[in-house]
């Protein structure tokens, strides 16, 4: 997997601006954020997308919603309202095929779509 950027991220080969770790998962600051808090939670295990949830990794979307609720607080945002947004496939938008939850506040946010 050392083509996947988010994978080098992981093993601190490229550097982030790192604002939680666990044995589980990684979170950052995107280098490109649209809010002033915008953060990506990711899980260290290479998933690609949702289309790759299994019985067998499912467990860490769950604590990525818990390390984003979390982080929401620390930075915040979670009582002005925060976005929990997960790219999945060429519709989405998705760029970075490592899956990983993007925590958007700060500001208001316009609608979805
Ligand atoms: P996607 O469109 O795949 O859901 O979003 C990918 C996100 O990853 C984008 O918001 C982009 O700014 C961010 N990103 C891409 N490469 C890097 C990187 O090397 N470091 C960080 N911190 N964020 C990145
Ligand atoms: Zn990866």
């Amino acid at each position: 997997m050392s083509e996947c950027i988010f994978c080098n991220i992981v093993r601190k080969e490229i550097p982030a601006k790192i604002c939680y770790e666990d044995e589980r998962v990684l979170a950052f600051h995107d280098i490109n954020p649209v809010a002033p808090t915008h953060i990506l939670v990711i899980p260290k295990e290479h998933i690609a997308s949702m289309n790759d949830i299994t019985p067998e990794n499912v467990e860490v979307f769950g604590h990525m919603a818990f390390v984003a609720q979390q982080l929401s607080k620390e930075a915040g945002v979670a009582e002005s309202g925060y976005r929990v947004v997960v790219n999945n496939g060429p519709d989405s938008g998705q760029v970075v095929h490592h899956v990983h939850a993007h925590v958007i506040g700060g500001r208001v946010l316009s609608s979805l779509c």
